[in-house]
């Protein structure tokens, strides 16, 4: 069966094909790094490490591209209010943003352009789109043309008159349609600037993202995906200037869209002024409880963030962590003799596989597969109370049990049998040994272990085996065995 999407642009349910078969093209929308995200950011970037890491599973090869908007309003008058250059303030919080990806486990992109590198392409899609009579210019500023584009719309499915009704768009005079928008902003006293044939000033947000996703991309790629709060006019407006510029269509062929998160019933936002930063929840709970909360809902839906929701995703989580330590509890020590229930497990272990496959392959049902897994999980546990020996064939198919919910939770980017009480803390002086041997930064044992993964990552990379074999078998030394995978290093209890 193949995977079939919701696609916003025409909102039906499409079989995915790709661009080119076997690879996946896709393109998210980054951050404005003017600020630490919060939790209904980070929504979207578990949302699309989760599909990104299905499509993985399934065989594709995934190119990932997502992008800093590090020019904006929101950065200048931060970089006023914190008394510092605005380049500063992108920097900071370009940083913050990776800090707090890698706390939350997302993989990480391919390629992060940044909007400011990205300027002369900017000038160059603004300037054939003025040349084909699809953009104006007005003392500096340049807008698209909406009327010159027929489709506009398309992705919201609405028409112009009925956008212009919802979106409450200023009337400016010097447009000559209201919905006709920035794609170049002419400088301010005071303000960063790039010269241009038709003045100084500095790019409109949309175009920042047209540009970077078609240099990384190329036309017509698979995937485009972001909160479903940009839509409109951020997304139409994409598609209105790549399409107007390329003279033909589609500019993607799938666009996907995560339901915002709220907090009661009310989207969470800066400007309402009902956030929690994701680096504060994760002071709280770890990693893997906020991203069973995440996905225990359809990414499209709305998601209501409580505490309490919270609190179930982490028992939740901790079922399937005991789920594990049973299962290897019983196969290190359970004898070899008879065993009991194996029908059962057997089935389980096979209807795991196709419900996992099939709820994902339905739009990336989250919660369908999820559940899958924890009826694993139950199953586990019963043949685990029902046994006190173990036959040669429950002993294959309790493995192939701890296969599956490894590899099935991995795909929700959590991963099991790592957190084992105490495991870390309890090896943390010999860590810290290792953390000078090997010159790398941290304090706590847990911080030690991942610079360690990193700087064999980084050998990796340069094909220096040596030093990444003996970080392996010094971490191996210590009963932290190390293992390469399609995402990248992770470690277990060896
Ligand atoms: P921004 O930096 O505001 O452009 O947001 C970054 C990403 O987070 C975008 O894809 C937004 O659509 C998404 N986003 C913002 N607020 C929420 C929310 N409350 N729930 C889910 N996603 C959100
Ligand atoms: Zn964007």
């Amino acid at each position: 069966m193949s995977i079939r999407v919701l696609n916003t642009l025409g909102r039906k349910k499409e079989d995915f094909i790709t661009r080119e078969q076997g690879k996946v093209y896709m393109y998210v929308c980054g951050p404005t790094v003017y600020n630490y995200i919060h939790i209904g950011n980070a929504r979207c970037y578990v949302v699309f490490d989760a599909i990104k890491r299905y499509l993985i599973y399934r065989g594709y090869e995934v190119y990932h591209v997502q992008n800093f908007t590090d020019i904006d309003d929101k950065i200048l008058k931060r970089a006023q209010e914190e008394g510092i250059d605005w380049k500063e303030v992108a920097s900071k919080y370009e940083r913050a943003f990776i800090e707090d990806m890698r706390s939350l486990g997302v993989s990480f992109p391919d390629v992060t352009p940044r909007a400011t590198e990205n300027i002369e392409g900017m000038i160059e899609m603004i300037g054939k789109l003025l040349e084909k009579g699809h953009a104006y210019v007005v003392d500096g500023d340049v807008y698209f043309r909406v009327d010159s584009f027929p489709d506009y719309g398309k992705l919201s499915g609405r028409s112009k008159e009925e956008l212009m009704a919802g979106a409450r768009v200023e009337i400016d005079e010097r447009k000559e349609n209201p919905l006709d928008f920035a794609l170049w902003k002419k400088a301010k006293e005071g303000e960063p600037f790039w010269e241009t044939p038709w003045g100084k000033g500095r790019p409109g947000w949309h175009i920042e993202c047209s540009v970077m996703s078609l240099k990384h991309l190329g036309f017509g790629f698979d995937i485009h995906g972001g909160g479903e709060d940009l839509i409109f006019p951020h997304h139409e407006n994409e598609i209105a200037q790549s399409e107007a510029y390329a003279g033909k269509k589609p500019f993607v062929r799938y666009w996907l869209h995560n339901g915002l998160l709220t907090i009661r019933q009310e989207k969470m936002a800066k400007s309402v002024g009902n956030i929690i930063l994701l680096r504060e929840l994760l002071k709280k709970y770890h990693p893997n409880a906020l991203r069973i909360f995440y996905l225990s809902t359809h990414y499209r839906s709305p998601l209501d963030f409580s505490e309490e929701r919270i609190v179930e995703a982490v028992k939740a989580w901790e079922r399937l962590e005991n789920a594990l330590e049973n299962v290897e509890f019983l196969i290190e020590r359970a004898p070899s003799g008879p065993s009991t229930g194996l029908k059962e497990l057997e089935e389980a272990v096979g209807k795991v596989k196709s419900d996992f496959e099939s709820s994902m392959d339905d739009d990336f049902n989250t919660p369908r597969a999820l559940a899958s897994l924890f009826e694993l999980a139950k199953e586990v546990n019963t043949f685990v109370s029902l046994n006190r020996s173990l036959s040669s064939e429950a002993r294959k198919l309790l493995q192939e049990a701890k296969k599956r919910l490894i590899d099935f939770s991995l795909v929700f980017g959590i991963e099991l049998g790592k957190y084992g009480e105490g495991f870390i803390e309890a090896r943390e002086a010999s860590l810290k040994k290792l953390a000078s041997k090997w010159d790398v930064a941290g304090e706590k044992g847990e911080e030690i272990l991942n610079s360690l993964l990193k700087k064999r990552d980084e050998a990796r990379r340069e094909k220096n085996w040596e030093v990444a074999d003996s970080i392996r078998s010094d971490l191996l030394s210590l009963g932290i065995e190390v293992e390469d995978t399609s995402f990248g290093s992770r470690w277990r209890v060896s």
